[in-house]
């Protein structure tokens, strides 16, 4: 009997288990010297000047929106095929979510379609480098340097990868990981924020800080937000740091022996690696076209009976969901991403699925 084969699942070892027992026996539970070295490791490894640390990704979106000076009615340009913590950080800080739409091939923003949705009010670009994929990098960025506006990445997903020599996180002007469970690196819960602007890393402290400066508590700069974030976690993301080029490494192996696997199904669109990019694969996602032999979902029913857990990120875009609606979005109006909502599906190459598990994947899936 062999076992169920998740979509995502947390390869947790000793040494994260210890380094968790390590701060409850220290008995500092709150913000401390680990997530100080925390902060100084993830932004060695990112390359970027500066880093910091907040309980969880939503929470470093909203710090970035706020050192970035978005207000009420600003206008932020963002994809509608994501999480839907990228929209709700922008409506924390009462601004406009101005979507537009994404290309097919990497399922990330459409440089040319976010040219066509800058205004006056436009403040800010923030693409997502979905599954594990940087964003367009010289489209997005030069589109946001004519608007005059800075570019912050949703990086929740894209630890770890690259665009020439640069890491996800250090090719714009700010970015915004999440160490939630599913994640790449995972602590559970987490989120970090890296920038080489000192303004911008000085206004994220004090926002994750109800406005205090670290060394003078009980001095209110500005209103803040409690965002901090606690040693323990910051010990279990300090080992999963440590391994992560190890555990990016092997999803990289099992995506690419998946794709050699499944190379030539009729229909089926395997995910593409851009020409200069490092994808990590937080997700691996085919596209179910109509020229397969059966509906995307019946192919996900297929794999389930299998025990093969295949999973829809994401089932419906954001402009399409209640509390978006107030900005008078329509069906129709991001066709890109309406139809890929309808033809993705992601396969496990999390680093737990073994080669003979890939083997299995594809076999079903071929058999089908
Ligand atoms: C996970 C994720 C987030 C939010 O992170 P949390 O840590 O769950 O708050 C934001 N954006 C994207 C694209 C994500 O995948």
């Amino acid at each position: 009997m062999s076992s169920s084969i998740e979509i995502s699942k947390p390869f947790i070892t000793d040494k994260e288990i210890q380094a968790v027992v390590d701060v409850l026996q220290s008995r500092n539970l709150s913000q401390g010297p680990v997530v100080k070295e925390f902060e100084a490791k993830f932004a060695e490894y990112c390359g970027t000047k500066y880093a910091v640390a907040v309980n969880n990704g939503t929470a470093s979106l909203h710090c970035l929106l706020y050192a970035h000076g978005i207000d009420e009615g600003d206008e932020v340009i963002t994809t509608p095929f994501t999480f839907v913590a990228t929209a709700n950080s922008i409506l924390m800080q009462r601004g406009k979510v101005v979507f537009a739409d994404i290309e097919d091939t990497t399922f990330n923003l459409d440089p040319k379609s976010v040219e066509s949705k800058v205004t006056k009010k436009t403040k800010a670009v923030m693409p997502v480098s979905l599954y594990g994929h940087i964003y367009d990098v010289p489209g997005i960025n030069a589109v946001a340097k004519r608007a005059g506006v800075p570019v912050i990445e949703d990086a929740a997903q894209s630890v770890g990868s690259m665009y020439k020599n640069k890491m996800s996180g250090n090719v714009s002007e700010s970015a915004s990981f999440s160490l939630y469970a599913t994640k790449n690196l995972t602590a559970g819960v987490g989120g970090i924020i890296t920038t080489n602007s000192k303004k911008i890393m000085e206004k994220c402290k004090l926002f994750r800080h109800h406005g205090q400066d670290e060394s003078k508590v009980y001095v209110y700069k500005e209103f803040g937000y409690n965002y901090r974030m606690m040693d323990m976690i910051a010990a279990m993301a300090l080992v999963q740091l440590e391994r992560i080029n190890e555990l990016t490494d092997v999803r990289r192996k099992n995506a690419n022996l998946l794709t050699e696997l499944l190379t030539d199904v009729p229909g089926l669109v395997l995910p593409t690696e851009a020409a200069g990019y490092k994808h990590v694969y937080h997700q691996y996602t085919v596209r179910v076209t109509p020229e397969f032999s059966a509906t995307r979902d019946k192919l996900i029913e297929h794999l389930e009976k299998q025990d093969i857990h295949g999973k829809i990120f994401y089932p419906k875009p954001l402009h399409l969901y209640p509390h978006l609606q107030k900005f008078g979005y329509q069906k129709g109006d991001f066709p890109v991403a309406e139809r890929l909502s309808q033809e993705v599906m992601s396969l496990p190459v999390h680093p737990l699925v073994t080669e003979k598990e890939i083997h299995k994947i594809a076999k079903v899936i071929r058999a089908f």
